[in-house]
């Protein structure tokens, strides 16, 4: 039997239940993975290995694991030779600097001299060095969000989505350093291996399949023929729409894929120009 291809996630956390959610839009199944740090899958050739993902790069690098879902902010803080493949769309934040609510910080270079706590000390001195400042970079594994009021640092940066942790520690979000986003990556190591090569690239097409149907709804209306040409018009199709008889003869039904933003955008126009019985219905695959 050939090996298995291996996929390195993360075991508990915010990015286990998308990437758990990826695999099974794909069309593998995973059962009983509870509490277990590997699994194979039923129906593919893979391997599920659950773990922190701070280790990730490192399996992935050395090719322990072949593949592996990670934040950005994860895969270039620890700046190994992995290579990124795809951004998956979510486990979206940004790595921004915090400052005191009562602070005003309004140019990048008010940060020279000043100290600042960090649990992305590669990431930070990149950007500072880039912006050609000299700030005292303090590394905290965690809870760095206390640094300021405990006198350790006067600003930290840090990953922040709401804002709300800022808030709680009385700081507020100041320049964004890094937008971050869970991204696919590969071992360097692997492609000569024609299996696991073959296998990866089954995968690879399975997720940008799905990662396009889930951008995309299908649409359908019913539509008087008088305005079919305006109504065509005003959808964004990804071929030509499909149009469909009705008994009443004068309405026909309209099918198309759209992508889901446009969906709101041209509700109005299409309810406007005649459309009645809009649906709109998620997507499980596109295979292009
Ligand atoms: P582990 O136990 O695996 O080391 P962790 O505590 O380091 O977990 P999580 O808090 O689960 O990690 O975050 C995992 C990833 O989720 C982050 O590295 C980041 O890419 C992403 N993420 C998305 N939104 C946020 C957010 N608001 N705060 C922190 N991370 C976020
Ligand atoms: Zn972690």
């Amino acid at each position: 039997m050939s090996e298995n291809l291996k996929i390195a996630i993360q075991k508990k956390g915010r990015l286990n239940n998308k990437s758990m959610q990826l695999l099974k839009s794909c069309g593998i199944e995973i059962e009983n993975f509870q509490d277990r740090l590997f699994v194979t899958a039923s129906n593919f050739n893979l391997d599920v290995l659950f773990l922190r993902d701070d280790d990730i790069p490192e399996y992935v690098q050395e090719n322990v694991a072949h593949i592996g879902i990670v934040g950005e902010n994860e895969m270039l803080e620890k700046g190994l030779d992995v290579e990124p493949v795809k951004k998956l769309g979510f486990g979206k934040c940004s790595l921004m600097l915090g400052i005191p609510e009562k602070d005003e910080l309004n140019n990048i270079n008010e940060l020279e001299n000043k100290t600042i706590a960090t649990s992305y000390p590669r990431i930070l001195k990149n950007y500072l060095a880039e912006n050609k400042i000299n700030a005292k970079v303090i590394e905290l594994s965690g809870s760095v969000e206390i640094a300021p009021s405990l006198g350790v640092a006067d600003y930290i940066c840090d990953l922040v989505s709401s804002g709300n942790t800022l808030k709680l520690n009385k700081l507020k979000k100041s320049f964004n350093i890094l937008d971050s986003q869970a991204v696919l990556i590969k071992s360097k190591r692997f492609d000569n291996n024609p299996n696991l090569k073959r296998t990866f690239e089954k995968l690879l097409l399975r997720i940008e399949s799905s990662l396009k149907a889930r951008k995309s709804k299908y649409i359908m209306m019913n539509v008087p023929k008088s305005s079919l040409e305006q109504i065509i018009e005003i959808i964004p199709s990804l071929k030509s729409p499909t149009v469909l008889p009705l008994s009443n003869e004068g309405l026909v039904a309209i099918h198309a894929v759209i992508n889901e933003d446009k969906f709101w955008e041209i509700n109005e126009d299409l309810k406007k120009a005649g459309a009645s019985g809009i649906l709109s219905m998620p997507i499980e695959n596109i295979i292009l």
